[in-house]
């Protein structure tokens, strides 16, 4: 079928489109034979596209770019592969070409790919596309290549609110409510896992109970709400001076469980007394004295956590009879 257009061509650019067009309609007939035995219903969802990989040509279902935004009048009447890979959200472009390019190579038997495409009003959609070349020359140069794509933005977006919900459900169930370190289950796994960890790899574990000193004091002079201000600074005093060599969290009250892993006795000890001196130096905190008290224990194999907590608990203990503000260990 020649258009007006066509009749201008020269008789070599004439043979160029004729072969093309022989190798779509190859293409739809093939497809065409899968899609009576398959019965494939696209409804509304953007479905095929085809690419005459030599000319560069891309054939697609117009859903394709009326999901973009854009009027079928605005397609071009040619429209190469980089109509779609220009609006190719930065972050998704190599991905997208990596995959493109090894399954052109025939590394991979199909390209398989979920990306951001930029709509005409400047949003983001999320498309899956899925595609296959179809017919190659003998020595393997890709003829073409069809596949199918799927508008799948809502379901990105059910996905990304999931994870979000999902990320602050686990800060509820982790964290400390006053203190945002980890609370008393958290801190609980965390032990349980490391004492298992350390039973099978024979690792080195401490572990310390620390505690504020007088703290009753404290609210009975300046009030609860001035008493939940020390905690948080305490807390805050004891995660920074731990970094990622231990961690910390709120046993309950006014106590916090600190755990040491892969961590000598000698070193322990330095730690916790470095926690012990940044309460007293956390300048929120400096004209009130506060200090804290800790008693920490070495893992050798405890039948339970409540066992190994109990030893460092029974160390606090002599700290605190010892005149407060003081390490206690083995
Ligand atoms: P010691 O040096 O022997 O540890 O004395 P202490 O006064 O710190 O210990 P005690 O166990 O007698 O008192 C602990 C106080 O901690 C009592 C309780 O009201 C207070 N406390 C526990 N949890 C909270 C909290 O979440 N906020 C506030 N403001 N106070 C709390
Ligand atoms: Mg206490
Ligand atoms: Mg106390």
């Amino acid at each position: 079928m020649l258009n007006q257009t066509n009749t201008e061509l020269t008789r070599e650019e004439l043979m160029d489109k004729i072969e093309a067009q022989n190798l779509l309609i190859n293409e739809l007939l093939a497809e065409k034979e899968a899609e009576v035995k398959l019965d494939y219903p696209w409804k509304g969802n953007l479905g095929h596209w085809y690419w005459n990989i030599q000319s560069n040509d891309v054939v697609f279902n117009p859903l394709k770019v009326t999901a973009l935004g854009y009027s079928k009048d605005e397609i071009p009447e040619k429209v190469p592969y980089e109509f779609f890979t220009d609006k190719l959200h930065p972050d998704d472009y190599i991905t997208a070409m990596d995959k493109m390019m090894q399954h052109l190579k025939g590394e991979t038997p199909v390209y398989e790919i979920e990306y951001r495409i930029k709509a005409k009003d400047g949003k983001w959609k999320w498309f899956y596309d899925r595609g296959k070349v179809t017919q190659r020359e003998e020595d393997g140069t890709p003829l073409f290549a069809s596949g199918i794509v799927f508008d799948v933005t809502s379901q990105k977006e059910k996905e990304e609110n999931l994870e979000e919900l999902t990320s602050s459900l686990i800060e509820i169930v982790e964290k400390d409510e006053l203190t945002e370190i980890r609370n008393r289950r958290s801190i609980f796994r965390e032990l349980k896992a490391k004492m298992m960890k350390s039973s099978i790899e024979e690792e080195q574990l401490v572990i310390a109970m620390l505690d504020i000193d007088d703290f009753k004091r404290i609210n009975d002079t300046k009030g609860h709400v001035y008493g939940d201000y020390v905690l948080k600074e305490v807390a805050k005093s004891l995660s920074k001076t731990l970094t990622d060599k231990g961690c910390v969290g709120r046993y309950g009250g006014e106590e916090f469980l600190v755990i040491l892993p892969l961590m000598g006795r000698d070193e322990a000890e330095q730690l916790l007394n470095s926690c012990r001196e940044a309460v007293i130096f956390n300048e929120f905190l400096k004209n009130e004295s506060i200090t804290i008290s800790g008693g920490y224990t070495l893992f050798d194999h405890h039948d339970s956590h409540e066992e190994f907590i109990d030893e460092a608990d029974n160390y606090l203990y002599q700290a605190k009879r010892s005149g407060k503000n003081k390490i206690v260990g083995p």
